[in-house]
């Protein structure tokens, strides 16, 4: 190994080679290792301060330069099919979140969080609207389900838990978590079992929400690195959850009737409203934050979460085009899978309708769409491979409609 020359210092504090315990050569100089430890402090003081990271992206603070929300709703537009109104909603409510970051702690205005809230029937792209926004923003993203929380010291989980899987998908980079989304699905189920107080305590339900308030709002919260119980022997992680965007989802089956009850109430009692045109059809389209205290959530929770939205139903012609448009779609899935056999795949419009027909019928929602193409094409992705010289396979409503009539989707008769 060559020797180093004696006159080799460091090139930043001068420090000489024989003091140094490491040297570390670069092109036209060299850094000791108490220089590299305290270059180290001033990037980390710098990204806390500025939120500036030079290996990862926090599109948090330069976002609010770069992306406008029309930006948001049209990446958004990419990957979800309609969802208009919930994908504006969110695209404002994103872009304000963001705006907040970047804003002054001494500033005297001080913006709320706008964590949101998403209500819409299951399958209709609520999780995959909150995953797609994550991806936009390259933030850690964390699905949760409210149904498996207790109040503290009941069985099921603490709420805290919601951060531990924030921190697992950022590798328990404590920053980087501190500016994700956590979506808590099921929002609904943890509801306000009826307004009378009952003898036994409602762990799962009141209590959840009780639990969640700090945490909604921003707080600093001690997180078990593993999840499940705090034990005296776990270590806990202290995560400010000021910055993170909370992004509740439910389907409110039933809040309907809510709404219908208050919009009745309301033609009743105002007649400038008597011959307005109510579309009884989609009421969740009139949703506002009383049908969900109405509906069982506290009103602590429903302030928490001021951005409120729905997801339309989808008919038809939407499940149509979620088969074959989102720049993931699933029918463009198949065709890459078969491309690698070599095979081209085709499906007719006639065999989508039916696809689609469906859905609907087993009231699969788009959800749906993925098990019926897999029960169209199992059989050709099992025998495909060892036939040679296929070049092109078609899917025609024959084929669908025999493929699915022998699945046992066919079983799912529409509740
Ligand atoms: P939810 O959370 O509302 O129950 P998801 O977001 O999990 O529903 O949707 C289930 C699947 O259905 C998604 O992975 C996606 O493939 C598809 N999907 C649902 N709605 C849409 C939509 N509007 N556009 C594109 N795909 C959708």
């Amino acid at each position: 190994m060559a020797k180093y020359k004696d006159n080799i210092k460091c090139s930043f504090c001068g420090r000489d080679k024989k003091d140094a315990l490491i040297l570390i050569a670069g092109l036209e100089g060299h850094i000791c290792e108490s220089c590299v430890e305290q270059a180290y402090q001033i990037i980390n003081d710098e990204v806390t301060e500025t939120g500036l990271s030079s290996n990862k992206k926090k599109v948090g603070q330069s976002f609010g330069l770069s992306y406008k929300p029309t930006d948001i709703k049209n990446y958004l537009d990419e990957y979800i099919i309609g969802q208009d109104e919930a994908k504006k909603t969110i695209s404002v409510a994103v872009y304000n979140h963001y705006k907040r970051l970047k804003q002054k702690a001494k500033d005297d205005v001080e913006i709320e969080k706008s964590n949101i809230v998403f209500v819409g029937e299951t399958g209709t792209g609520k999780t995959l609207m909150a995953k797609t926004i994550a991806k936009f923003l390259d933030v850690p993203f964390a699905i949760v389900d409210a149904t498996v929380f207790t109040e503290a010291g009941y069985v099921g989980e603490d709420v805290e838990s919601m951060l531990t899987r924030l921190l697992q998908a950022c590798d328990y980079d404590v920053d980087a978590a501190q500016r994700g989304i956590v979506y808590i699905d099921e929002i609904d189920k943890i509801a306000r079992k009826g307004d009378n107080p009952s003898i036994t305590r409602d762990v799962s339900g009141e209590g959840v929400q009780q639990a969640m308030l700090k945490m909604l709002e921003g707080t600093e919260v001690n997180v078990p690195p593993q999840g499940g119980r705090k034990h005296p022997e776990q270590k806990l992680i202290k995560v400010d959850t000021r910055n993170i965007l909370f992004i509740c989802g439910g389907a409110f089956d039933g809040v309907q009737k809510e709404i219908s009850k208050r919009l009745n109430t309301q033609v009743i009692g105002y007649s400038q409203n008597a011959n307005e045109i109510v579309d009884t059809e989609n009421l969740l389209q009139y949703i506002t934050h009383k049908d969900l205290k109405s509906f069982g959530l506290i009103p602590e929770l429903i302030g928490r979460l001021p951005v409120l939205t729905y997801l339309e139903p989808l008919d038809k012609e939407t499940l149509m085009s979620i088969l074959v448009e989102p720049k993931n779609a699933i029918v463009k899935q198949y065709a890459r899978l078969f491309e690698l056999e070599g095979i081209k795949l085709k499906f007719d419009n006639e065999a989508l309708e039916f696809i689609a027909e469906k859905a609907l019928e087993y009231k699969l929602g788009a959800r749906g769409l993925r098990s019926l193409c897999e029960a169209i094409l199992k059989d050709a992705m099992f025998e495909l491979p060892s036939i040679e010289g296929v070049s092109e396979f078609n899917v025609d409503y024959k084929l669908a409609h025999e493929k699915i009539t022998k699945s046992k989707l066919s079983k799912l008769v529409a509740a």
